[in-house]
């Protein structure tokens, strides 16, 4: 405060955290007129960042853009670029029981050729395909995606082929914790558009959105952790890391998870969350394809995918796969069962030229819980504290994962930039009375 009748604000709008949800949030508040800094405790990219290593491109684990989610109209809004391709499209359905891998009907032309399901489920999963783009999603919320594939009158062999399909759209082990409004929604999205897997890695998606940030005006600030949001002078937000108190008008957090949210702001209400989703990774460069491509388990939760060459994260010749099991376990047992997956899927000991392990990593943070859905994840604004809003996967309405992160951090930004901007009027009203 200067004089004790005007606010002197450092900044209108103080964003916490530089990832996919961030970097949004900050764009879209600039961009309305706001002054914005934010701060992350690393470097920008948070889970979306991607490494270089041997000359192979590896995202942190398996990342697929859904063509048709809500992610790709942010970014579209934020002109941020990128390029990519389909995924290979024949997959297999694997069997760590057995290691039987056989064609996973994915399509009506595989559905026909697939050895893993009888002629009923051809004819069931076939009816669904063709009705499951026009299904309203939204009632769904009540059920579990376990307890809609249920509804469904499938045998055993096509329950576990649709639930092997439902994991990998939504990323979770056990489809008993996420709602099927949101499975339906990610498979309506997988139908309508498929994915990419991006050139250059998902580090495109961050370094446009970083080059977005800095042409609005956005002052981004590495290595800061900030460690408490605090309320300040006449409704605004003091913003603190070891090394500096900002002013705000308004905050973001963004800076990945709930608890992240909750360590630093007081007062947070109960946000009633679902499970997370975790993963663990084996990202693999190799000197040569795979003689399976694709591959997704059926009694157990794990996914192979060769990401380059369809995509370009790799030499030419060179090849980048993702082995992952959804829902991590101890370190021990994944990376076995991760290797025994890679062999079974045609990767010899002498291709692999480099390798790396992520164990349990937090893929989404809460996933919409059944019976709450996709709208009962916490708002923007539901952080119990007036100008402080919240983005991030867990957040908002609308869709999951980055879809999710993005989505609610362009919302998020907006409303801080909105209510920064109130801050400052009826204030500088007051001084001229
Ligand atoms: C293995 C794996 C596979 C995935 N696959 C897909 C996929 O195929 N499709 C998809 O859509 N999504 C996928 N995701 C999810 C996607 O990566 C995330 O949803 C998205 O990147 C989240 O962005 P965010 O900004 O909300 O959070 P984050 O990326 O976690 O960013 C949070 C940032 O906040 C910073 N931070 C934390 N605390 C502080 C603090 N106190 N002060 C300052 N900064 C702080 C962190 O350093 C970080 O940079 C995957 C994730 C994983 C892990």
């Amino acid at each position: 405060m200067g004089d004790g009748t005007t606010v002197e604000l450092d900044v209108e709008v103080a964003v916490v955290g530089a990832g996919l949800a961030g970097l949004a949030a900050a764009t879209v508040a600039a961009r309305a007129g706001a002054s914005v800094v934010v701060y992350d405790v690393r470097c920008a990219g948070g889970r979306a960042r991607s490494d270089e290593r041997d000359g192979f491109i590896f995202n942190q684990g398996p990342h697929a853009l859904y063509r048709a989610g809500a992610g790709v109209g942010v970014l579209d809004r934020l002109g941020v670029r990128f390029e990519g391709s389909l995924p290979h499209p024949v997959a297999a359905g694997y069997r760590e029981a057995t290691g039987e891998l056989g064609v996973l009907p994915s399509s009506p032309a595989s559905l026909l050729r697939s050895p893993l399901v009888g002629i009923g489920d051809k004819v069931r999963l076939g009816r669904l395909l063709g009705r499951l783009p026009k299904l309203e999603a939204a009632p769904l919320a009540r059920l579990s995606a376990a307890e809609w594939i249920e509804t469904l009158g499938l045998t055993s062999n096509g329950a576990a082929v649709l639930s092997a399909l439902t994991r990998v759209a939504t990323y979770t082990s056990d489809l008993r914790f996420v709602s099927a409004d949101a499975a339906v929604g990610q498979l309506q999205l997988a139908i309508e558009g498929n994915v990419l897997y991006l050139d250059g890695g998902w580090q495109t998606l961050v370094d446009g959105l970083v080059a977005a940030a800095s042409a609005a005006g956005v002052r981004l600030f590495e290595g800061e952790r900030v460690t408490a949001v605090q309320a300040g002078k006449q409704g605004t937000w003091d913003v603190s890391t070891p090394t500096v108190t900002v002013r705000a008008g308004s905050v973001v957090i963004a800076a990945g998870g709930p608890a992240a949210a909750r360590a630093m702001l007081s007062g947070a209400p109960d946000w009633g969350l679902g499970a997370a989703a975790t993963a663990t990774c084996l990202d693999l460069g190799l000197s040569s394809l795979p003689a399976t491509r694709v591959a997704y388990g059926l009694d157990e939760p794990l996914y192979f995918s060769t990401h380059s060459p369809n995509a370009r994260l790799a030499h030419s010749g060179g090849a980048v796969v993702h082995v992952m099991r959804y829902g991590a376990r101890t370190s021990e047992e994944d990376r076995a069962e991760l290797w025994t997956l890679a062999r079974r899927c045609g990767v010899g000991d002498d291709e692999v030229v480099t390798e790396r392990f992520l164990h349990q990593m937090t893929v989404c943070h809460a996933l919409p819980r059944p019976g709450a859905g996709l709208a009962g994840r916490p708002a923007t604004d539901a952080t119990g504290s007036f100008g402080v809003f919240l983005a991030g996967d867990w957040v908002g309405p609308v869709g999951l994962l980055a879809d999710g992160a993005l989505a609610s951090g362009e919302a998020a930004g907006r409303a801080a930039a909105k209510r920064a901007m109130s801050v400052r009027a009826p204030i500088g009203a007051m001084v001229e009375r």
